[in-house]
C-alpha cells in the first residue's frame, strides 16, 4: 500500500555526458552570467584543469579560489564570501568534490544575509559525493573549544546547473574512487530506509545501487574505463538526487561527526561506518534493506539475513578496495570516543535514524566496535 509522503523538487538543469565540459561557455552565455568565480582545489590546478577553465571561461572569469580544504572550514567561506562581494560575482563555478561544492553553497548562503540577488551555482563534480544535488551543506567551525561540522539546509543555494562530465573523473585516484563511491552507495542505503522515504527517492536509490554494484569495482580496477566511469557518475547523480529529498540517519550523522571533529575524510568515514550502520538497522529496516540486497545480487532468503549479507558485501568491497576498515586506521584517537559519541547523540541526523537511539552508550558501543 502506498504510504503518505512529501517530495520536494528543486529547479536544476542537469547536463550529463562524456565531454560535456566543452559546453560550458554556451551554458554561461545562455544564462547571461558575466562575472564568474571558480571555486576549486589545488589538485585541479596541479592537473591543469584550472588553466583549462581559464581558457574556457575567458574574461568572464574574474576570480579563482583554489584553496578549498576538506570539510569546508569557516575560513574558506569567509574568504570566498569577501571575494564574491568585492568582485560582484553573479555565478559560482564549483569544480571538484563535495568540499569545493560545499564552499560554493556556503558562500551563497552567507551572501543571502548581505545581498538580495544571490549568485547562481554551476557545479562540476569530479567525485561521487553527490553534494551538487542537495540544498544541504556543512561548515566546520570551532565552538566552545570543540571543532564541529554544522549543517544548514537552504533551498536557495541548490546548484542551478550541474554539469557531469565523466572524463573529468578519469584521474580520480583509486582511493578516492573507492571511498566516494561508497559514499554514493551509502546515500542509497540511507534513502531506502529513511524516515522520510518516498517512491521517487527509493527508485533513484535502487537504480543507483545497481549501477554502483557493477561500475564501482570496474572504476577501481581501471580508472580509464570511460564506460564504467560514466555509469558510476550517473549512479552518483541518482544517489545525490535521492539524498536531496530524504532525511539521512545513523550512518551519515556519525560520518559528519567523524569528519568535522576527528578530521576523518568523508569517503573514508563512509567506508568504515556503512557495514556497521546496515547491521545496526538490519532488524528494524529489513524489508527496505532487502531492496538494496537485491540490487547487489544477493539471493532471496530471510529478509534480515539478506540485510546482514548486504553489510558483509559492503565490507568485502571495502577490503578489496584497500580502504581503512577501522577508526584507528583513520587517525581516530580511542580517548576521543566518548566525546564523539556525545556529539553523535546530539546530532539531528543520528536522531532521524529509523531505529531510535535513546542512549549515548549505544553510540559509544557503536563507535568502539568500529575502532
Ligand atoms: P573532497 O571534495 O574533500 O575531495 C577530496 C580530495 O579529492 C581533494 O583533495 C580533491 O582535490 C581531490 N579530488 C577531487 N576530484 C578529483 C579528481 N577528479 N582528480 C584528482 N583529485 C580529485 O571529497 P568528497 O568526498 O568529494 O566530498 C566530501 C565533502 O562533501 C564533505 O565535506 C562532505 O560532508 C560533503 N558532502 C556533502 C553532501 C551534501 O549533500 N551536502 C553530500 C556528500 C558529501
Amino acid at each position: 500500500m502506498t504510504e503518505p509522503f512529501r517530495y520536494t523538487t528543486f529547479p536544476q538543469e542537469i547536463i550529463f555526458g562524456a565531454g560535456a565540459l566543452a559546453k560550458i561557455s554556451e551554458i554561461i552565455a545562455q544564462q547571461n552570467f558575466s562575472r564568474l568565480m571558480l571555486i576549486t582545489t589545488h589538485s585541479q590546478r596541479a592537473n591543469g584543469n584550472v588553466a583549462r577553465m581559464e581558457t574556457l571561461l575567458g574574461e568572464k572569469l574574474v576570480a579563482v579560489f583554489d584553496s578549498t580544504q576538506p570539510h569546508v572550514p569557516q575560513a574558506n567561506v569567509d574568504e570566498t564570501t569577501r571575494i564574491a562581494r568585492e568582485k560582484n560575482i553573479d555565478a559560482l563555478v564549483a569544480f571538484g568534490g563535495g568540499s569545493a561544492i560545499g564552499v560554493a553553497k556556503a558562500t551563497a548562503n552567507s551572501l543571502s544575509s548581505l545581498i538580495s540577488l544571490l549568485p547562481s551555482i554551476l557545479a562540476i563534480p569530479t567525485t561521487y559525493a553527490g553534494s551538487e544535488m542537495t540544498p544541504v551543506f556543512g561548515v566546520t567551525r570551532e565552538r566552545d573549544g570543540v571543532t564541529k561540522k554544522e549543517t544548514t539546509n537552504n533551498a536557495r543555494i541548490v546548484p542551478r546547473i550541474v554539469l557531469y562530465d565523466p572524463l573529468l573523473t578519469l584521474d580520480l585516484p583509486r582511493e578516492l574512487t573507492a571511498s566516494t563511491g561508497i559514499n554514493a552507495f551509502a546515500h542509497c542505503v540511507e534513502a531506502v530506509y529513511s524516515i522520510t522515504k518516498n517512491p521517487v527517492s527509493t527508485l533513484l536509490a535502487l537504480d543507483a545501487s545497481r549501477l554502483t554494484f557493477h561500475a564501482l569495482p570496474r572504476c577501481y580496477e581501471n580508472g580509464n574505463d570511460v564506460e564504467a566511469r560514466t555509469d558510476m557518475l550517473q549512479a552518483a547523480y541518482l544517489a545525490g538526487a535521492a539524498l536531496a529529498n530524504v532525511a539521512m540517519g545513523l550512518h551519515h550523522g556519525v560520518c559528519h561527526v567523524l569528519g568535522g571533529t576527528a578530521n576523518v575524510p568523508h569517503g573514508v568515514a563512509n567506508a568504515i561506518v556503512l557495514p556497521h550502520a546496515i547491521r545496526f538497522n538490519a532488524d528494524v529496516c529489513a524489508s527496505e534493506l532487502v531492496l538494496i540486497a537485491e540490487a547487489m545480487g544477493i539471493a532471496r532468503q530471510n529478509e534480515e539475513a539478506m540485510a546482514l549479507d548486504a553489510a558483509s558485501r559492503v565490507e568485502d568491497w571495502v577490503t578489496r578496495m584497500n580502504l581503512p576498515m577501522r577508526l584507528r586506521d583513520a587517525g581516530v584517537n580511542e580517548n576521543d570516543l566518548p566525546q564523539l559519541a556525545q556529539l553523535a547523540f546530539q546530532n539531528k541526523t543520528v536522531q532521524n535514524n529509523p531505529k531510535k537511539i535513546a542512549r549515548i552508550e549505544t553510540l559509544e558501543h557503536f563507535l568502539r566496535v568500529m575502532f
